[in-house]
């Protein structure tokens, strides 16, 4: 199964999609994620990408489209894969379309998270995530260790307010177009499109996410 997920930042996509991950046995992408791996290893791709990431701008879509063949072409992706913050724009979108059909396979589902803007900005003003397997966590102080992997637990630069307004002022302007876009193509034969109520406990949006998964 090939689940997409859609949402502003905070929304939960990393938590829930981790999850997901877990209980149906594929793996995960999450661009941000490769991004900053790229980052902190000081590759070509890394530098390149930091700019952009430090001030909560996109990187082009050329290096996602890059990221996003690689890794569906993996042999880890052949049952399956979670992508999480991998699609947008509605190029990247059309350009996972294509990737995918090169590949043989479809996108099954769309999982957009609804969250109110408040509750969001106050999520990434709690949030911590570890340097080493880049898990978030809410309210834990930066400096303490990873429960998953034992790693520092670090604010991300994009997660101070200036960057927090210009990701979400990105959201509105180049990512919600592409809610649009596969709203068009669900009435169509492309993937379903489920919006999940992403406020509250996380093992109730999981449930609510898993419901919507049939599982
Ligand atoms: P995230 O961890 O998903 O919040 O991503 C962190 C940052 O990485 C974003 O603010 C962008 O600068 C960059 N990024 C991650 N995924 C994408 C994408 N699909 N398209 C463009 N930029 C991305």
């Amino acid at each position: 199964m090939i689940i997409l997920l859609l949402g502003p930042p905070g929304a939960g996509k990393g938590t829930q999609g981790e999850r997901i991950a877990a209980a149906l046995k594929i793996p995960k992408l999450a661009t941000g994620d490769v991004l900053r791996a790229a980052v902190r290893d000081g590759t070509a791709q890394g530098r390149a990408a930091k700019a952009y990431m430090d001030r909560g701008d996109l990187v082009p879509d050329e290096v996602i489209l890059g990221i996003m063949k690689e890794a569906l072409a993996a042999p880890s992706a052949a049952s399956g894969v979670v992508l999480d913050g991998v699609v947008r724009t509605v190029p990247q979108a059309d350009g996972l379309a294509r990737v995918l059909a090169d590949l043989g396979r479809r996108l099954d589902v769309v999982l957009v998270f609804d969250v109110d803007e408040e509750e969001l900005v106050r999520r990434l003003g709690a949030r911590t995530v570890c340097e080493g397997c880049q898990t978030p966590y809410m309210g834990r102080d930066p400096g303490s260790a990873c429960a998953k992997c034992g790693g520092r637990l670090v604010r991300r630069a994009d997660d101070e307010p200036e960057a927090v307004r210009n990701r979400m002022r990105t959201y509105r302007a180049q990512t919600a177009p592409v809610l649009e876009w596969y709203a068009a193509r669900a009435k169509s034969g492309g993937p379903r499109v489920v919006r999940i109520e992403a406020a509250g406990e996380v093992a109730a949006i999981e449930r609510r996410v898993l419901e919507a998964l049939g599982r």
